[in-house]
């Protein structure tokens, strides 16, 4: 069982290389901004205290986006359907550090997540919790002027409410800020590896799938 992040600005085909991969190497893709979006979908109440702030264009709270990845790692590594009670039962067991049955490991592909530091020193902890690790990060490089070009692109056919001209140039300001320093948080721990996504999303996949044949044999 491998745990990538593959990383990204907005823009760069996160959510398209993580859907492609994931087919293909039968990874389970985690992907915040999708879980996020079926919250504001739902009109749950998570989704009415995010909408606003997604639509603006701002970064959700850490401890929002980890309560999703936590419960996400539950639904997905016990491998069962999951009720209300289940899942309270099961994150009991894993809080008290005792097995969980039926444990199904499957390698897992992030997307979009973290995208702070402290989300990804909080991974780190949920991570140890669950006697896990992060074995990859995988950062897809593109220009500024091609990221700008391609959510432009985007916006023309999608409904994402935050794919509009001021909360566009908002993500990237958000991601310089608060995403980038991931970047060296990776560096320094040794697990990034960089990759040229500027071409063609065939061409970029070609590169990943690649790189995810070698870190999924290892
Ligand atoms: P994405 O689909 O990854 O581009 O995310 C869309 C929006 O969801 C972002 O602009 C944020 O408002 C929110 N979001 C997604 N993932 C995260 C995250 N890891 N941390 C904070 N906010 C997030």
């Amino acid at each position: 069982m491998k745990n990538i992040v593959l990383y990204g600005a907005p823009g760069a085909g996160k959510g398209t290389q993580a859907s492609l991969l994931a087919e293909k190497f039968n990874l389970v893709h985690l992907s915040t901004g999708e879980m996020l979006r079926a919250e504001v979908a739902q009109g749950s109440p998570l989704g009415l205290r995010v909408k606003a702030i997604m639509e603006r264009g701002d970064l959700v709270g850490d401890e929002v986006v980890l309560s999703l990845i936590d419960k996400a790692l539950t639904a997905n590594l016990t491998g069962e359907p999951l009720d209300e009670w289940d899942t309270h039962r099961r994150q009991r067991a894993i809080d008290e550090g005792r097995p969980v049955a039926e444990r199904i490991v499957p390698s897992i592909i992030f997307d979009g997540f973290p995208r702070t530091v402290q989300q990804a020193q909080m991974l780190e902890f949920v991570f140890s919790r669950r006697r896990m690790k992060l074995d990859a990060v995988i950062s897809i490089d593109v220009n500024r002027d091609e990221l700008i070009r391609r959510i432009h692109e985007r916006a023309a056919i999608s409904n994402r409410a935050d794919d509009n001209e001021a909360t566009i140039r908002h993500r990237l300001e958000e991601y310089e800020e608060k995403t980038r320093p991931v970047l060296d948080y990776y560096k320094v721990s040794g697990l990034l590896i960089s990759i040229d996504g500027g071409g063609e999303i065939s061409e970029t996949n070609t590169r990943l799938s690649t790189l995810m044949e070698h870190i999924l044999a290892d």
